[in-house]
């Protein structure tokens, strides 16, 4: 995808002296205290920031945090203890936390050289709906627009899409462009066979992902509540697991799409099932056609994984997303396991994303054998759905001038 890039302004020297705007994903997990709990995503703001500084920018940050509503200011919704955090990470001078500026829509005050924190930017009457007075308020704060989100890159919103209409110079941060470059290299020009995996909880959105998957890839795994959906449609029982069978008929699609490109959508051949979903539940492997009526299926079995696992190694390109088990139970983990070791120890490119995904790849600590591990839940499965994303449609067209 054609669009202008942070590094490529600042090794043409244009970033001295300019004021730039940075809308970073720094909505991160707090416990009722307040307290930020994990910091993932402000290290990974940091790159960007620090890039800006040493090339002599005056820089704002901003972000959401949280829903809040907007034009009332709750203590809880602020960005204060993100700006702290901030300023540990960058050391000196900002050791005491980034100045955190609020009110900031009509002016803000920053020096070349210097970071400040604009407060929470869902505060901003107008955000959400991208209003085109704030949007225009918004860019004329700044010379260049950096967007490094890729969390909210799959939503219109003001400091995701409007301010990069009117901002004199709108570009991507390093942390998009990554996103850019990994989901082009997996979905646009895969090294084949491309193999998605598809799993997890939720059937009827991620029928969506299959449907647009199934016109590109060579191999199309299913497990989790999805495999249970496409066993009813292979003719086969489930008992009482997670399934939806209002979908069979999408589900039928999908497997039609894909032999007519003569490839299949594997069943699994034999499953994990409790009574009851609980982690102390009792285990049972059966095979696939042995499902009794009071079952619940929680994982692919043994034989499904180790032919998957085979499918996964000699494939050129993976994309996963999905654990194919309650892979937080013990005995119903072993499935994701088997298939988080197969990509590790596969040479193909792979890019995983999703929430349960990337704790299902912490757990397995295979974080530096997955190719790229996207930071967008909801906006990695729209790219996965084939939907441009409103952040990189803008960010394309700003590029052609
Ligand atoms: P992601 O967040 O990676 O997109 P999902 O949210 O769609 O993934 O799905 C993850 C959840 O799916 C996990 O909590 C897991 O326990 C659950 N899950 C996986 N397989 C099953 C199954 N067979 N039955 C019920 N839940 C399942
Ligand atoms: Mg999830």
């Amino acid at each position: 995808m054609n669009i202008l890039r942070l590094d490529q302004l600042i090794a043409q020297g244009k970033l001295a002296g300019q004021r730039v705007f940075i809308r970073a994903d720094l909505n991160v997990p707090q416990d009722d205290a307040g307290r930020i709990t994990e910091d993932t995503r402000i290290r990974a703001s940091l790159p960007a920031i620090r890039m800006a500084l040493a090339a002599g920018a005056a820089v704002m940050v901003t972000s959401h945090l949280g829903r809040p509503t907007e034009g009332q200011f709750k203590a809880a919704d602020s960005l204060a203890p993100v700006a702290l955090r901030l300023g540990e990470l960058l050391g000196h001078p900002y050791e005491n936390g980034v100045p955190l500026v609020s009110g900031w829509v009509d002016g803000v005050n920053v020096q070349p050289g210097q970071v400040v924190m604009l407060e929470n930017c869902r505060l901003n009457q107008g955000e959400k709906k991208n209003d085109e007075a704030l949007a225009r308020k918004m860019a004329a704060l700044c010379d260049i627009y950096v967007n490094d989100a890729f969390g909210t890159a799959h939503r219109a919103e003001g400091t995701t899409y409007g301010i990069a209409q009117f901002a004199p110079i709108a570009c991507a941060g390093p942390l998009l462009s990554a996103e850019i470059d990994a989901i082009s290299q997996a979905l646009s020009a895969p090294k084949r066979p491309l193999v998605a995996i598809v799993a997890g909880s939720k059937v009827s959105s991620k029928l969506t992902i299959l449907n647009a998957l199934s016109a590109k890839v060579d191999g199309l795994i299913v497990g989790g509540g999805i495999a249970n959906t496409f066993m009813l449609a292979a003719g086969l029982k489930v008992g009482k697991s997670l399934a939806e069978p209002d979908l069979l008929d999408a589900a039928r699609a999908v497997i039609a799409a894909m032999a007519g490109r003569g490839a299949a959508v594997p069943i699994p051949v034999d499953v994990v099932c409790a009574k009851r979903f609980a982690a102390d539940a009792e285990a049972t492997v059966k095979a696939a056609s042995d499902v009794d009526d009071d079952d619940l299926i929680l994982d692919i079995g043994p034989q499904t994984s180790a032919l998957l696992a085979e499918q996964i190694k000699s494939a050129g390109t993976i994309v996963w997303n999905g654990p194919v088990g309650v892979f937080e139970f013990e005995a119903f983990s072993h499935g994701t396991e088997a298939i988080a070791r197969a990509i590790a120890a596969s040479p193909a490119f792979s890019i995983a994303g999703g929430g349960d995904t990337l704790a299902a790849i912490a757990k397995y600590g295979i974080e530096r054998d997955v190719g790229y591990i996207s930071t967008g839940g909801g906006a990695f499965l729209e790219v996965l759905e084939g939907k441009t994303l409103p952040a990189f449609e803008i960010l394309a067209r700003r590029a052609q001038g």
